[in-house]
C-alpha cells in the first residue's frame, strides 16, 4: 500500500449522537455503571503518588501491575496468558492493525469469519492484506471446508497464513462457536498451518454469566488473542492487549512501538489500581445484567413491531452488544440510510460483508440506549423497515 496513493480502507461512522436521534449504531458500553467517584479517587491518588512514572513514556510491555488484571479476565474464559508474551495496545483496533502490519505480508490472503467486524477487515486492507471469507455452515466456521479452502487458495498461488475470528458473541451476529466446534476448528487450523487470530471483546458479557472456552486457552501456541478493556471497563482509556504465541511477541512489540512508541502507562496504571482495589466481579456483573435487560427490551419490541412471521428474521443473542436482522426477501438495507430522518440509526449489513455481501441485513446495538427509549427507537425502525419491505421487490426489478 505504501506506493499506492489511495485512501486507507474506511470504517462506518458509528458514534454520532445528538438531537432526537435514537442510535442503535455504535457499540458503546453503558458507562453509567462505572463507579466514577471511586475511580476519580484512584486517579487522583495515582497522579499524586505515581504521576511522574505514569505520565512518562514507557516500554512496549504490559506493566507488571496490570498483568494480574489481564490474567484474571482471561482465566474467566479459560485463557492462559504468559506475562512475557503480552503486548500492550491502545485497544483491539490497534491490535488488529499491529497483527496485520507486524505479521502479514502485503498481498497475503487472510481468512475471515463472516459477516466480519469492519474494523478488522479495514485493518487488514490497510496493511495490504486480502480478506477472504472462511467457509461456514450453520454452526459457524466449517473446519472440514476450511482445510479444503486453504489448500485450494494455496494451489492457486495465494499465500494464506491467518484465520481471523470473533468466536464469542460475535460482532455483528451475536453468535458463539460451540466448544466442540472450537476443538475441531483448532485441529483444522493446525493442519492447514493457519494462525488463529481470536478477537474477543465480548466473551465475558454472557447474559447468564456463562463463558465458552477461549480458543487461546485451548491452543495457546497457535492462537493469538486480542483482548480489550473497552467493553468490560471503558473504551476512553484506549487500553487492550495481545496475548501472543511466544515466537510472535517480539515482532508485534516492534510493530506497536512504531505505531505508538509506548502504551499509555497512565491507562495501564489506572486499570491496575482499579482491579487491585476491587477486582472485576462487580462491574462485569453489572454490565452483564444491564445488557441482558436492554437486549430483552429490544428483542421484545422487535417481536411486537415486526412480528415473528414477517420478512425480518433475527435470533436473540445470549450476550454481547448486538442484534442482527435479515430480510428474507433480500431488501437492501443500505437504501434505508435516510433512517436517520426518522430519528433512528443502525449499521447496514453491507458494512460487514467482505465485498458488499449482507446487504439484506442490519446490525442493531442495544448496549447504551436508555431503557425508556428502546421501544420508541424500535417503533421508528419498524416504520423504516416496513417501507423497505414494500420497496424491496421494485428495487430488485429496477
Ligand atoms: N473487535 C471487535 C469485534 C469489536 O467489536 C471492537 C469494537 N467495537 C474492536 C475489536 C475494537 O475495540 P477497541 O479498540 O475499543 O478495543
Amino acid at each position: 500500500m505504501w506506493t499506492d496513493a489511495g485512501a486507507p480502507a474506511g470504517m462506518p461512522s458509528l458514534f454520532e449522537r445528538g438531537g432526537d436521534l435514537i442510535s442503535f449504531a455504535g457499540g458503546l458500553p453503558d458507562l453509567d455503571l462505572l463507579p466514577l467517584e471511586e475511580l476519580s479517587g484512584q486517579l487522583a491518588r495515582l497522579t499524586r503518588l505515581g504521576g511522574r512514572i505514569a505520565l512518562q513514556y514507557s516500554t512496549p510491555h504490559v506493566a507488571r501491575a496490570l498483568v494480574p488484571a489481564i490474567t484474571d479476565l482471561m482465566a474467566r474464559e479459560g485463557g492462559r496468558p504468559v506475562a512475557e508474551d503480552l503486548v500492550p495496545t491502545a485497544g483491539s483496533q490497534m491490535g488488529l492493525l499491529a497483527v496485520a502490519l507486524g505479521l502479514g505480508t502485503p498481498g497475503e490472503t487472510v481468512l475471515c469469519q463472516t459477516p466480519a467486524y469492519p474494523g478488522a477487515t479495514a485493518a487488514f486492507r490497510t496493511a495490504g492484506l486480502l480478506p477472504y471469507a472462511a467457509p461456514e455452515d450453520p454452526e459457524g466456521i466449517d473446519p472440514v471446508a476450511l482445510r479444503a479452502t486453504a489448500a485450494r487458495l494455496r494451489a492457486e498461488g495465494r499465500r494464506v497464513r491467518m484465520l481471523y475470528c470473533n468466536p464469542t458473541f460475535q460482532n455483528p451476529t451475536g453468535a458463539t462457536l460451540s466448544t466442540e466446534r472450537r476443538h475441531h476448528l483448532l485441529d483444522a487450523a493446525r493442519e492447514a498451518e493457519l494462525l488463529v487470530v481470536e478477537d474477543d471483546p465480548y466473551g465475558l458479557l454472557g447474559f447468564d454469566g456463562r463463558t465458552t472456552p477461549a480458543l487461546q486457552g485451548l491452543d495457546p501456541e497457535n492462537v493469538l488473542h486480542l483482548g480489550t478493556f473497552s467493553k468490560v471497563f471503558a473504551p476512553g482509556l484506549r487500553c487492550g492487549w495481545i496475548a501472543a504465541p511466544a515466537p510472535l511477541a517480539g515482532a508485534l512489540r516492534r510493530t506497536t512501538e512504531v505505531m505508538a512508541l509506548s502504551p499509555s502507562a497512565f491507562a495501564q496504571a489506572a486499570l491496575a489500581a482499579f482491579h487491585a482495589r476491587g477486582g472485576w466481579d462487580t462491574l462485569i456483573d453489572a454490565y452483564r445484567e444491564r445488557y441482558r435487560e436492554r437486549c430483552g427490551l429490544m428483542a421484545d419490541a422487535l417481536d411486537a413491531e415486526l412480528g415473528t412471521d414477517g420478512p425480518w428474521r433475527w435470533r436473540r443473542p445470549d450476550g454481547g452488544f448486538y442484534l442482527w436482522l435479515r430480510h428474507t426477501g433480500g431488501a437492501d438495507t443500505a437504501g434505508l440510510a435516510p433512517a436517520a430522518e426518522q430519528g433512528v440509526s443502525f449499521v447496514p449489513g453491507a458494512h460487514f460483508g467482505l465485498d458488499g455481501e449482507c446487504g439484506d441485513a442490519l446490525r442493531l446495538c442495544f448496549s447504551h440506549v436508555p431503557r425508556g427509549r428502546i421501544a420508541e427507537g424500535v417503533a421508528r425502525l419498524a416504520r423504516v423497515l416496513r417501507g423497505a419491505s414494500a420497496a424491496g421487490p421494485e428495487r430488485r426489478v429496477a
